[in-house]
């Protein structure tokens, strides 16, 4: 390596994002320090992106950077958490100056974004993989889990579903819709917005919520301006009907955040979203019973072929791979 494992973290990653008060030390010892204020939770999430099955390995190291860090931070917002910190553990195949430039670019402005500091990670050679944990805090007790809604809550989901998983499928088919169309939902695919500020605008109005990482079922439609156009589009047919309506409902990476409120939040829920000109939609309610039971718009029943992405499927249990090694 022309560089060193040092100065590439030197050069890099020392003191990408905001400087934060709260980092009593950060970079550059076996362990950062951190403190959390009076009266609050640590809240932690870590997520890997693995070329080849999260992202192709020719992708834009810029969007890639952002795209590591966005999907934790999505991870923070699903749990109403207020993002702080973050680690990054990096295996890379070689040492690409330029690659690192862009992705350390595009990690570290989403990073300023949001006021998180990089504290610490590792750095070794393999296959590319990237692997970011991020770290929050939220006031004791206050914290959304996916298990509290409660029967007569509204479900709600913000933005738009489905861009990201229309934008694989032009990729791969190299579909030709029009061009400010695709790359409209390409950066849905490469640049997700984690909605950290949905979240805080929120706080103390949300029951429960999840991040939609892997695909939603419900009885929506809250779709994007340029998924409909390309829906549309004289070339339309050249996804099957089945697959027009499955995108939404079970395409992944859209990273928008599903979450339930008391039906009698709603006015203060919309009112808080306008104010802040944020969108979210209601798309249904929770009720007693088991499952998920999704209604068309003319009325119908619908039927799942595939209900989200699942790494698994097909594959030995991962109980059996454990033990296998
Ligand atoms: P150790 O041998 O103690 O694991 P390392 O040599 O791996 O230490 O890392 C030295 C310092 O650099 C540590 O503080 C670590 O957190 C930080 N670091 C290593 N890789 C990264 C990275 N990719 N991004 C941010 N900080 C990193
Ligand atoms: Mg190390």
């Amino acid at each position: 390596m022309a560089v060193s494992e040092f100065q590439l973290i030197e050069r890099y990653f020392t003191d990408a994002g905001v400087p934060r008060d709260d980092v009593v030390w950060g970079v550059g010892d076996d362990a950062a320090i951190l403190s959390l204020p009076a009266g609050h939770e640590l809240v932690v999430s870590t997520d890997t992106l693995v070329a080849g099955v999260h992202f192709f390995a020719d992708v834009d190291p810029v969007s890639l950077g952002h795209k590591a860090l966005a999907v934790n931070l999505s991870d923070l917002a699903a749990m109403g958490a207020q993002p702080a910190w973050v680690m990054l553990a990096l295996t890379l195949p070689q040492v690409d100056e330029q690659w690192l430039c862009g992705f350390s670019q595009g990690f570290s402005s989403l990073a300023c974004q949001h006021g998180v500091q990089l504290i610490g990670g590792d750095t070794t050679r393999g296959p590319l993989s990237i692997t970011v944990q991020a770290m929050g805090f939220v006031k004791q007790g206050a914290a959304w889990r996916r298990d509290a809604a409660t029967p007569g809550d509204l479900i709600y989901v913000t933005g738009t579903l489905g861009d990201a998983g229309l934008a694989l499928q032009i990729r791969e088919r190299r579909l030709p819709f029009v061009q400010h169309h695709c790359d409209e939902l390409l950066r849905r695919l490469e640049r997700p917005t984690p909605r950290n500020v949905e979240a805080l605008a929120l706080n103390g109005l949300v029951n429960a919520a999840i991040d939609l990482s892997d695909g939603l079922l419900s009885d929506l439609g809250p779709l994007s301006s340029a998924f409909n156009a390309c829906q549309r589009d004289e070339c339309n047919e050249q996804l099957s009907s089945e697959l027009w309506q499955a995108l939404p409902l079970s395409a992944g990476d859209d990273y928008e955040l599903c979450f339930t409120i008391a039906a009698e939040k709603q006015d203060e829920v919309e009112q808080q979203l306008s104010q802040h000109g944020l969108i979210a939609h209601r798309i249904g309610v929770i009720d007693n019973g088991p499952g998920l039971r999704c209604v068309l718009s003319n009325g119908e029943l619908y039927q799942a072929q595939q209900s989200g992405y699942e790494h698994f499927q097909g594959a030995p249990g991962v109980d059996e791979q454990v033990n296998e090694r």
